[in-house]
């Protein structure tokens, strides 16, 4: 009680978007993005003099850029980020952005004024993107502005490289150069008041594994330099202030946390089998080629969702046959020859895409959305296709269908699938004519129908994000209605047998791709369940695996048995919680997994 009330008077607890995981206690260092900037109007005969001030602050900028890139070029776990600093200096270059500042100049603004004014409405044309990839892109813009405008005032450029040792970087916003330059060995963590899952330094701080926390809104306004601070960079949550007894209690869970990557070390040249020697296929879900190195490190068996929305997002035409082709093999590359799963383009419901014909809908989630998008725009559906098979002709592809709702589905992709193979055998390219077909089981509809889809195809994978929106009516991503967002629903356990029962009558295999398969808590149950396969987030496969192998089949069965007599989620999650104490009480029992 007394360290509650020590919490509450003490530490003070702010939530932003963890963006990469682990602990960091340190010492504020915050970057001061303010300096002055001044704008006023100049002579007519003074503009001249302002272009040549503002064509030599751009040609800094790219200097300063270029430096950049020579001195993190070294560093193996940044190359495949030096693109960006190669995009800021086309930005650099780009018309919308120097030729428009050097057209404002000449209505007798000063640079400064002229590229603030620019820089806004470049600000509002980005606003408007609703494809939030492209929309973050914004974020790029802003990066190339502060810069120039950093030596139009001649404020000196931001170093992150020259921080004090146990530093959490504290700024506004960090644009990727400033990421790329820290000093691993000073720097601790990073917080920033904006920024998102997606931005650069998100996925910078991922590659460079930092932990950090953004969209933070107002942290540079909350703190003072050397000040202490925790950061959690798994569930957002940053404390100032921290009592010793909070600060004790981090040290002790990030002493847990490094003594379990250890243990599961341990367990990524292991086999993913049970105690009575039943085997798992343990597999990832990916969808950017960054994450490739992320799947090797940490074992998986094979990718079991490809989601191919991240080559459409971005950009407003859509991908290329060969485009597609190239990353579908260089994904058979990175992965080593083990088998990839290509789920086919699932867009619309919370998954926009510009320069796609999506037309605004009451009702997103059940529209055209997915496998149904994708056979209203055949064409687009038949470059996807002939990219897949083309790749199945390089590897192990198999192609997997989404959020199919009734055998008519299945048959029509069938179809186009068969018309492409034969097309693409006629021009006499290689693919593969018996490439393995699955589609994803996310509706109620699939649910019920199962047996009759599971004659149509070679195997099922079910996505249980969506399965749990549909069948409890609940939107995903809706937080007022979060609560009823529930996976111990006995509906969901009820839909799960089913549909892995159906698959067995039938003779194919089935496994499970959303968000649950990589929730150890769950493991016992799905594989009672009789799940053949999980497919998760990657950094899940060891968790679950050290699950797995420590018990067996028969006691999830038994376990699934009971909680089918379980009327309500609570007791279903209070028998599973209680069962997996019992059963593995050194992993259970901790308090973070
Ligand atoms: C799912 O719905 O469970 C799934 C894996 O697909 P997505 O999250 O991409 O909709
Ligand atoms: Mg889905």
């Amino acid at each position: 009680m007394v360290l509650e009330k020590n919490r509450s008077t003490e530490d003070i607890y702010l939530v932003g978007i963890g963006v990469s995981p682990g602990i960091a206690i340190g010492q504020v260092n915050l970057l001061d993005h303010r300096y002055p900037v001044y704008e006023f109007f100049i002579e007519a005969d003074e503009i001249d003099a302002e272009i040549e001030r503002f064509r030599h602050a751009v040609a800094q900028a790219a200097t300063q850029l270029q430096r950049i890139k020579e001195r993190v070029s070294g560093q193996v776990h940044l190359r495949e980020h030096l693109y960006i600093l190669d995009t800021h200096k086309l930005i650099l270059e780009d018309e919308m952005l120097v030729g428009a500042t050097e057209t404002a100049i000449r209505t007798q603004r000063n640079a400064e004024s002229a590229l603030r004014q620019v820089l806004k409405n470049l600000r509002s044309l980005f606003d408007n993107i609703e494809d939030e990839y492209l929309r973050e892109r914004r974020s790029d813009v802003d990066a190339v502005g502060e810069r120039l405008l950093r030596i139009l005032c001649g404020a000196a450029e931001q170093l992150t490289s020259r921080v004090e040792k146990e530093s959490i970087i504290v700024a506004h916003d960090l644009s990727p150069a400033e990421t790329m330059q820290v000093d691993r060995s000073r720097v601790l963590g990073f917080l920033t008041d904006k920024g998102g899952r997606t931005s650069h330094t998100a996925i910078l701080a991922r590659s460079l594994d930092i932990p950090a926390v953004v969209g933070l809104e107002t942290i540079t306004s909350q703190v003072e330099d050397r000040q202490t601070i925790i950061v959690d960079g798994e569930s957002g949550i940053v404390i100032l202030n921290p009592s010793t007894a909070t600060i004790n209690e981090y040290q002790d869970r990030k002493k847990h946390l490094a003594q379990l990557a250890q243990e599961l070390e341990d367990y990524r040249n292991l086999e993913a089998v049970t105690t009575d020697g039943v085997r798992i296929s343990l597999c990832g879900n990916l969808e950017m080629e960054s994450e490739f190195k992320l799947a090797h490190k940490h074992g998986v068996e094979g990718i079991g969702l490809y989601r191919t929305e991240f080559l459409y997002l971005g950009r407003q035409q859509p991908p290329t046959e060969e485009e597609q082709f190239e990353a579908y093999c260089s994904a058979l590359d990175k992965i080593g020859g083990q088998p990839i799963t290509i789920r086919t383009l699932d867009i619309g419901g919370d998954k926009f895409v510009a320069g796609l014909n999506l037309d605004d809908e009451a009702n997103p989630a059940m529209g055209l959305r997915a496998i149904r998008f994708s056979l209203q725009e055949e064409n687009l559906f038949r470059v996807q296709l002939r990219a897949i098979l083309r790749a199945s002709g390089r590897g192990p592809v198999r192609i997997m269908f989404p959020m199919i709702s009734g055998v008519a589905e299945i048959r029509a992709c069938k179809r186009i699938l068969r018309e492409v193979i034969t097309e693409l055998e006629q021009e006499g390219l290689a693919c593969n004519p018996d490439i393995p077909v699955g589609i994803m089981i996310e509706t109620p509809s699939a649910v019920m129908i199962a047996p009759f889809l599971a004659q149509e195809v070679d195997f099922f994978s079910i996505g249980t994000n969506d399965l749990i929106q549909y069948f409890l009516a609940v939107d995903r991503g809706n937080q007022h209605v979060a609560y009823l967002y529930d996976p111990f629903h006995p509906a969901i356990l009820r839909a799960l047998k089913m549909t892995c029962d159906a698959a067995h009558a039938a003779g194919i295999s089935v496994c499970i791709c959303g968000e649950m398969a990589g929730e150890p808590l769950y493991t016992l149950v799905l594989i009672g369940l009789g799940l053949d396969g999980l497919s998760m987030n990657p950094s899940c496969v060891p968790r679950v695996k050290r699950v797995l192998r420590h018990v067996s089949k028969q006691q999830g069965e038994a376990l699934v048995e009971k909680l089918l007599q379980l009327p309500t989620s609570k007791e279903v999650s209070a028998t599973i919680d209680q069962q997996m104490r019992v059963l593995l009480p050194d992993l259970f029992a901790r308090p973070l997994l």
